[in-house]
C-alpha cells in the first residue's frame, strides 16, 4: 500500500463521520438505493489538504446502469471515465487557493469491461445481446424496472493540497454541464468554517467555503 492509500484511506473517516452526522440531521431521505438525476459530493478541506468524494448513478452520467452492450455504450463509459479523471472538467476550485491534484481515483462497475479475460467468455452473450439492442433502445420504462434490482455508479475521489487555502473560498461544480443527466448535486462539506450541507443544481452550482 502507497503512502497515498494509506492517507486516503484516513481522511475517508472525516468525510464518512462528516456524512453520517449530516445525514442524521437531514429529513431529506437517503436510502441505499440511489435516485436518478441525484448526485453527491463529500468535501473536506483539512490543513493543505482537500478531498473530494464524487458518487453519482450511472444513469446521470452515460443515460444506461447495465453493463455496456453496444460498442457505442462502450464508449460512452470510456468517455466518462476520461471526463471524470479531469477535475478541471468537474468543479472549478478558487484559482488563489492555488490547489493542486495529488492524486484522482475514478471507478465504475461499468467500466470493468475494459481488457481482461472477461471479454472472452461472453463470446456468445454478446450476440444475444446485439438481437436485443434495438429492442432495449425503444422501451426505456422496461430497462428501467429491470435496473432496479441492479443499480450502478461512478465514484471519484480526488485529492488536492493547497498552498493557500484559507483562499479557497468557493468550488462552483461544471459537472452540471458535462453530464446534463445530474439535476441535482448534494453537497456534504467540511472545512474549518464546520460543516454544511447544500443541494446545489445547474442554476446554482457553486458552494461557498
Ligand atoms: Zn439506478
Amino acid at each position: 500500500m502507497t503512502k497515498t492509500n494509506q492517507r486516503l484511506i484516513l481522511l475517508s473517516i472525516p468525510l464518512l463521520a462528516a456524512s453520517n452526522q449530516l445525514q442524521a440531521d437531514s429529513d431529506h431521505e437517503q436510502h441505499d438505493a440511489h435516485v436518478h438525476g441525484e448526485a453527491q459530493m463529500l468535501i473536506a478541506l483539512d490543513g493543505t489538504s482537500l478531498e473530494l468524494e464524487f458518487k453519482s448513478p450511472a444513469m446521470n452520467i452515460v443515460g444506461f446502469e447495465h453493463q455496456p452492450k453496444s460498442e457505442k455504450q462502450v464508449n460512452a463509459v470510456k468517455a466518462a471515465m476520461e471526463t471524470l479523471k479531469q477535475p478541471n472538467q468537474i468543479f472549478t476550485l478558487s484559482s488563489d487557493a492555488q490547489c493542486n491534484p495529488v492524486s484522482i481515483e475514478v471507478e465504475s462497475p461499468l467500466a470493468k469491461h475494459d481488457g481482461h479475460d472477461h471479454d472472452h467468455e461472453h463470446d456468445d452473450g454478446h450476440k444475444h445481446d446485439d438481437d436485443h439492442k434495438h429492442h432495449d433502445d425503444h422501451k426505456h420504462d422496461d430497462d428501467h424496472k429491470h435496473e432496479a434490482e441492479s443499480h450502478s455508479d461512478f465514484t471519484a475521489h480526488y485529492s488536492f493540497r493547497c498552498e493557500q487555502p484559507a483562499k479557497l473560498t468557493k468550488i462552483e461544480f461544471d459537472l452540471f454541464k458535462r453530464f446534463p443527466g445530474t439535476e441535482q448535486l448534494e453537497v456534504q462539506s467540511i472545512s474549518k468554517k464546520g460543516q454544511q450541507k447544500i443541494d446545489l443544481t445547474a442554476g446554482n452550482n457553486t458552494l461557498e467555503l
